[in-house]
C-alpha cells in the first residue's frame, strides 16, 4: 500500500477524554474513532489489526475442532424469556420493539440462540460433541464505557460454545478451549495469566479469566510463583489460620455504652481495641431469609463467597426494620449474642477471644464476647476477599497482586441453559438427557487495546510482528530525489514478491514527520531510504522493538526482512 492513498488520520495531540495509553494511542494512530458513547469505527490501519487477531483465533479454533458459524445480533425476546434472562440480564440488554410490536434485544452474548439451534437440529448422542463459534457483533448498555474499545459498548467477541453428553466430555472440551486459548494469546505477543475465576451457581473450578497483565486493568488478580495457583479477586481463597496463640483466659463479659458510636473505626477509638479485636456483624437476606456473616473488623466480606456457599439467587443487606426484627437493635450496635437467625463467621474469627461485639441495644457494646461461651457459632467458611499479607492457599507461599485486562473467559456452563430450554439428546439407550455445555469468548477489540498497554513506548505503538497492520514500511526522506524513490519503489516492489505486508511511504513531507508517524503507528521494520546510504548502494533498517539500526545492501533489505518477519 502506498500512503499518501491510505486515510490514516494521525493525531499529534494526546486526546483529552483518553484515559489510558491504549486509548490515546488507538485515537493518536488513526485506528479508531468514537461515533458516540462507546461505540466506535475502525479505520483502515485498526480493522487490519482486528484482522490480524480474528485470522489466530480461527486458526486455533478450527484447530481445537470448533467450527464457525454466524448469528444474529438481534434476537426475538421470546429465547430470553425461555432462559428466564429477559427479566435478569438489567439494563446492559438493549431492548426494543419492531413495527409489529413485537420484543426484541441486540445481543450481548449468545447462549440463547445457540442453544435453541441445537436443540432444534440434535437429537442423537451420536451428533454430539459439538462445538460452534462466531466471530459476530455483541452490545452491552455498559454503565460506564471507558478505556476506549476495552469497555465499549458494541464490541467484536468471538463465542464458542460446546456440547457435550456427559461431564467427562465437556472438561475435554473446557480443556481444548483452554489451550488453544493459551496459544492464541501466545501468539498475539501477550504477558498474560489464567485465572480461576468464580462460576456462581455452577460450582468447581471450571471458569478462567485470561487476564493480560497491565497496570490500567480494571481486574484484580492474585498469582504464587512458587506452585502456580492463580485466581481472580472474587475467587481467590483464603485459609483457616492456625490456631490463635494468644492467651486463653476468658475475661468476663461487660457491657459499655458507647453513645453513638458505630463503625469500627469509632468502636475502636472509643474503646481502645485495635479492629482485630471488633467483630463485624452483617445482616443479609439471602432469598428473603435473614443470614448473619461475622468477620473480623479488619477484613471485608465477599459478598459471591457467601452468595455461592448459600446458594441462593439474590443476597441483599437487610432493611433497617428487618435489622431491628432478627436484632432488636439499629445498624451499628448489631451483635450476635441474642440475634434470632443464621450465623456464620469468617475464618478471620477462628479461635479469637475476648472480641468486641455490637450488644443489639441501641449505643451499647459488648467487651470479651467469646464462643461458644456467650454465643452460638459453629459455621465457618472463607468468606473475605484476600489482601497483602495472605498465604497462598495451596501451598503456604507467599502470594503476589497484579491488575490485569481479562481478554478471555472460558466457562463451564453444565445444564444451566440445556435445562432451562430444554436442549435434550436421545443416550445410546434412548433415554432423553441434557446436554453438557461450556462457553467461551474472547474480546477481539481488547486484545487489541491490551496489546496496545503492553507495547508502546514514548513515541507510540510498538507491534508484535503477529499484530502489525503492515511489516514494513518503506521512507525515502525525500521524495522529489529520483535516486531514493526509485530505491524506495524497488524495495517496496520485492518486499510485496517476498510475501511482506509493506507500506510505502510515498508522501512528500519531511523526514521527521515521516519517522514520527511510523513510529506512532509502530510498524516492525521500517527502511530509510536516505541519500548517504543509497549513494553507496545501502539502506538503513530501524527495528521499532529496540531502536536497532542496520545497514544493508538495496537488493538485501527486503530478505532481511522477511527472514526478520517469519523467523517467529
Ligand atoms: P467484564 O467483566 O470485563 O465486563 P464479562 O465478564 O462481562 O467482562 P464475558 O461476558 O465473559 O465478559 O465476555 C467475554 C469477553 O468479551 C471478555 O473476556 C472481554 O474480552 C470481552 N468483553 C466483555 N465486555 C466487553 C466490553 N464492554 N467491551 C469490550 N469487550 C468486552
Ligand atoms: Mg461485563
Amino acid at each position: 500500500m502506498r500512503y499518501s492513498q491510505m486515510f490514516i488520520p494521525t493525531v499529534r495531540e494526546i486526546p483529552a477524554d483518553a484515559e489510558t495509553v491504549s486509548h490515546q494511542l488507538m485515537i493518536r494512530a488513526g485506528l479508531i474513532r468514537k461515533l458516540a458513547s462507546g461505540i466506535y469505527t475502525y479505520l483502515p490501519l485498526g480493522l487490519r489489526v482486528i484482522k490480524k487477531v480474528e485470522q489466530i483465533i480461527r486458526e486455533e479454533m478450527n484447530r481445537a475442532g470448533a467450527q464457525e458459524l454466524v448469528m444474529p445480533v438481534v434476537q426475538p425476546a421470546e429465547l430470553w424469556k425461555e432462559s428466564g434472562r429477559w427479566e435478569h440480564y438489567g439494563k446492559e440488554l438493549l431492548r426494543f420493539r419492531d413495527r409489529k410490536d413485537s420484543e426484541y434485544c441486540l445481543a450481548p452474548t449468545h447462549e440463547e440462540v445457540i442453544t435453541d439451534l441445537v436443540r432444534n437440529e440434535v437429537k442423537s448422542y451420536r451428533q454430539l460433541p459439538l462445538n460452534l463459534y462466531q466471530i459476530q457483533t455483541k452490545f452491552r448498555d455498559e454503565m460506564r464505557p471507558r478505556f476506549g474499545v476495552i469497555r465499549c459498548r458494541e464490541f467484536v467477541m468471538k463465542d464458542a460454545y460446546s456440547f457435550d453428553i456427559d461431564e467427562e466430555g465437556a472438561e475435554l472440551s473446557y480443556r481444548k478451549m483452554f489451550d488453544a486459548y493459551q496459544r492464541i494469546f501466545t501468539r498475539c505477543g501477550l504477558r498474560f495469566r489464567a485465572v480461576e475465576a468464580d462460576t456462581g451457581s455452577i460450582g468447581g473450578s471450571f471458569s478462567h479469566e485470561f487476564l493480560v497483565m497491565a497496570e490500567t486493568g480494571e481486574d484484580e488478580m492474585v498469582y504464587c510463583d512458587r506452585c502456580g495457583y492463580a485466581a481472580n479477586m472474587e475467587k481467590a481463597e483464603t485459609i483457616r489460620p492456625e490456631e490463635a496463640k494468644e492467651s486463653k483466659e476468658l475475661k468476663p463479659l461487660e457491657e459499655v455504652f458507647t453513645p453513638n458510636v458505630k463503625t469500627i473505626e469509632e468502636v475502636c477509638q472509643f474503646l481502645q481495641v485495635s479492629p482485630q479485636d471488633v467483630v463485624k456483624t452483617l445482616v443479609y437476606m439471602a432469598d428473603g431469609r435473614p443470614v448473619a456473616v461475622l468477620i473480623r473488623g479488619d477484613e471485608e466480606v465477599n459478598e459471591i463467597k457467601v452468595k455461592n456457599l448459600l446458594g441462593c439467587d439474590t443476597l441483599e443487606m437487610a432493611t433497617d426494620e428487618e435489622i431491628i426484627k432478627y436484632a432488636g437493635s439499629h445498624r451499628g450496635f448489631v451483635g450476635p449474642i441474642g440475634l434470632k437467625c443464621r450465623m456464620m463467621a469468617d475464618f478471620s474469627l477462628w479461635g479469637r477471644t475476648n472480641l468486641v461485639v455490637g450488644a443489639n441495644r441501641e449505643d451499647y457494646h459488648i467487651k470479651n464476647a467469646n464462643y461458644p461461651r456467650d454465643f452460638d457459632l459453629k459455621e465457618f467458611h472463607d468468606l473475605r476477599f484476600i489482601h497483602e499479607g495472605d498465604p497462598c492457599p495451596r501451598c503456604g507461599a507467599q502470594i503476589n497482586f497484579a491488575r490485569g485486562i481479562e481478554v478471555g473467559h472460558v466457562f463451564k456452563l453444565g445444564t444451566k441453559y440445556s435445562r432451562a430450554m430444554r436442549a435434550v439428546y436421545l443416550d445410546r439407550n434412548g433415554q432423553e438427557k441434557y446436554m453438557i455445555m461450556g462457553c467461551y469468548g474472547i474480546g477481539v477489540g481488547r486484545v487489541v487495546a491490551a496489546c496496545i498497554e503492553q507495547h508502546h513506548d514514548d513515541g507510540g505503538i510498538i507491534w508484535p510482528i503477529s499484530l502489525a497492520p503492515f511489516h514494513v514500511i518503506i521512507t525515502p526522506v525525500n521524495v522529489r530525489e529520483r535516486a531514493l524513490n526509485e530505491a524506495a519503489e524497488k524495495i517496496y516492489q520485492s518486499c510485496i514478491d517476498l510475501g511482506l505486508e509493506a507500506l510505502l511511504d510515498d508522501r512528500d513531507e519531511r523526514a521527521g514527520v515521516k519517522f514520527n508517524d511510523a513510529d506512532l503507528i509502530g510498524i516492525p521494520f521500517r527502511i530509510t531510504v536516505g541519500p548517504k546510504k543509497v549513494a553507496e548502494g545501502k539502506v538503513e533498517i530501524k527495528h521499532r522493538l529496540d531502536g536497532r539500526v542496520d545497514v544493508v545492501p538495496i537488493e538485501a533489505a527486503a530478505s532481511y526482512c522477511q527472514k526478520a518477519v517469519f523467523a517467529v
